[in-house]
């Protein structure tokens, strides 16, 4: 099955009030996006094991690359994947010795460290099979509301199981925008820290859907 026909599928049911929670059958259509959407998946993680990175170390790059520097930690990363903080640091010590990420100390409290991407792995990323799936998503005409509904979906899956959503921190309860000026306009009323325009498109542990 062509991307295309994937992607048109998934529109055609997060278009429609399927993806309500309900008593009633999930329709056809929504469990053929919702087996689309497992296949993609597989793809993708095929596509990750042709890189030399297997699954989880690909999604632990792909993290680091779009968390905020308050949750680029072993601690969070381990929350994002639903993985025990074992595992967590076996992907950890299979990335730092493939020269992709690297240990620094915690600019905030001197006793944690956060994890940064390396110019090697910020250079990785650049051929990530997620970014040719996603050229396929431009390619098929999807438009942003892909995004959103399937955003919708996995909070209420990620809630189902008691798990947090890691949300853009410029969606968040917390933020507030134009506080200042400077490079980072912005502020965290949750921790009390500044944030740039970048840093309010990145995702967050912390962060709290506005209701
Ligand atoms: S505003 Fe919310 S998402 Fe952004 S840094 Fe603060 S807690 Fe995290």
């Amino acid at each position: 099955m062509e991307d295309s026909d994937s992607i048109d599928s998934i529109s055609q049911v997060i278009r429609g009030p399927s993806m309500k929670k309900s008593d009633s059958l999930p329709t056809s259509a929504a469990l053929r996006a919702a087996h689309l959407i497992e296949r993609i998946g597989r793809v993708l993680r095929a596509g990750d094991h042709a890189t030399g990175l297997n699954p989880a170390q690909a999604e632990g790059l792909r993290y680091l690359a779009r968390a905020n520097r308050f949750s680029r930690t072993p601690a969070a990363l381990a929350d994002f994947l639903g993985s025990t903080r074992g595992t967590v640091s076996q992907t950890l010590l299979a990335l730092e010795a493939k020269g992709l990420i690297e240990r620094q100390a915690n600019a905030r409290d001197g006793r944690s460290v956060t994890l940064e991407l390396t110019k090697a792995g910020t250079e990785f990323l650049r051929s990530d099979p997620v970014r040719t799936l996603a050229a396929a998503i431009d390619a098929s005409g999807a438009d942003a509301r892909l995004a959103e509904h399937l955003e919708a979906a996995l909070r209420e899956a990620i809630a189902e199981r008691g798990g947090r959503a890691f949300g853009a921190c410029h969606s968040c309860r917390h933020f507030r925008r134009d506080q200042r000026k400077g490079a980072a306009p912005h502020h965290c009323a949750l921790l009390d820290e500044p944030l740039s325009a970048s840093a309010s498109l990145l995702i967050c542990a912390e962060q709290t859907t506005r209701t």
